[in-house]
């Protein structure tokens, strides 16, 4: 076992804090990392809130990783000391069952284990995330950082990335698609970036006028405002593809109504109950109101490697571990442009207080 220093919640709303806790020794089939930096999802705010009413204290929340490889176990083959690698928000499953076998290993029927506040298989220890000097990850769910991806702008990918890009990929998002995007923050930025990769006509569909310019600048092309009716009427069925990435409970009938014949909208953001759904505009159009989780790690590797090729980089607030408080409570007042990533070398000045 090894000392880490890391930040904890230790109850909901509770500022985050210094905390020492151990990581278990190497297993022969686990990679221990030393990480770099650790981007900070929506998901880490909810769950240090318990608002998912499953969060175990204290909790250590990170699951964007990226860092590089310090020791390997005696049976691992793909990585070695000083690989620059990456993790995202599974660090196991049983990779037996049939999600697994078809690398949806997140989809696991038997769960799989979280990068944080997850349960490790074989000792029911909880575990810790990325907000922390350094992680036991088992092989197979430890990514290959491509060379020519930037580390310092990659950890995004791993969580904000790979939740838009699944399903981007899933519904066949591709040239001149009518794709629309609500949310603008980290997830939302994401699926601007990778659609207009992918070659689609991007809309950005927001509650702030004031990120109408940004949404441009990242590669929209078009702004609504969801508070703007007579704009919103006028963009009925226009789509075939929207993500929703709004992170409560909402009425998603005024984004239905925009997907036009055989139009899929995709949830990833509230897992509340939501506004009742409309069922004629469902019926309407042949509309699909669908769901999607992360993505598996094959799916992970092939976002990396795309990202690399086509140098699609998330836009990163860089920020010290000491000022995590701040950006949770400016993630949650909507103020981030558009993820804050934690510069993890940070945590050595507050090792030295
Ligand atoms: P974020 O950076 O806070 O972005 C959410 C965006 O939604 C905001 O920037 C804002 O954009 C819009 N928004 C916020 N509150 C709203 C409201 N009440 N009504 C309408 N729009 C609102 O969060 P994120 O990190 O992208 O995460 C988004 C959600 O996805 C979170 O709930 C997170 O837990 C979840 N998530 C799900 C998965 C999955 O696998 N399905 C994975 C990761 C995260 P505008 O200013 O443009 O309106
Ligand atoms: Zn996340």
């Amino acid at each position: 076992m090894t000392t880490c220093l890391g930040f904890a919640a230790h109850e909901a709303h509770a500022a985050l804090t210094p905390i020492r806790f151990e990581r278990r020794a190497l297993r022969a089939d686990d990679v221990a990392i030393d990480i770099a930096y650790c981007g900070v999802c929506h998901s880490d705010a909810h769950q240090v809130n318990n608002d998912w009413n499953n969060t175990v204290y204290p909790i250590v929340p990170g699951h964007e990783i990226v860092g590089h490889v310090t020791a390997v176990g005696s049976d691992v083959t793909r990585f070695k000391v000083g690989d620059r690698v990456a993790v995202g928000c599974q660090v196991d499953s049983c990779l037996q069952c049939a999600p697994c076998s078809e690398h949806q290993e997140q989809l696991c029927i038997h769960g799989p284990t979280t990068t944080y506040n997850g349960k490790d298989r074989q000792t029911g220890e909880i575990t810790y995330g990325g907000y922390s000097e350094h992680i036991v990850v088992r092989e197979q769910f430890v990514l290959r950082m491509p060379v020519n991806l930037d580390p310092r702008y990659a950890a995004p990918l791993l969580c904000a990335g790979i939740t838009v890009w699944n399903p981007m990929r899933r519904y066949g998002v591709g040239k001149g698609s009518k794709v629309a995007v609500v949310g603008l923050g980290g997830l939302g930025h994401m699926a601007v970036k990778l659609a207009t990769a992918l070659g689609a006509e991007v809309t950005v569909i927001t509650t702030s006028p004031g990120k109408a310019d940004d949404a441009r600048t990242l590669g929209a092309n078009h702004v609504l405002l969801s508070n703007d009716s007579a704009a919103m009427q006028a963009a009925a069925n226009a789509f075939e593809f929207i993500i929703d990435t709004i992170p409560s409970r909402h009425n998603v009938n005024p984004y239905l109504m925009l997907l036009g014949r055989e139009g899929v909208l995709v949830l990833v953001g509230a897992i509340e109950p939501l506004e009742p759904i409309h069922g004629g505009l469902l019926i309407r159009n042949n509309r699909t109101l669908a769901g999607s989780l992360v993505g598996g790690i094959q799916a992970i590797q092939e976002l990396l490697d795309f990202c690399a090729e086509h140098q699609v980089l998330p836009s990163c607030e860089m920020i010290d571990i000491k000022d995590i408080n701040t950006a949770f409570e400016r993630l949650q007042r909507n103020d981030v442009k558009y993820r804050f990533v934690i510069d993890m070398t940070t945590l050595r000045d507050v090792a030295l207080l």
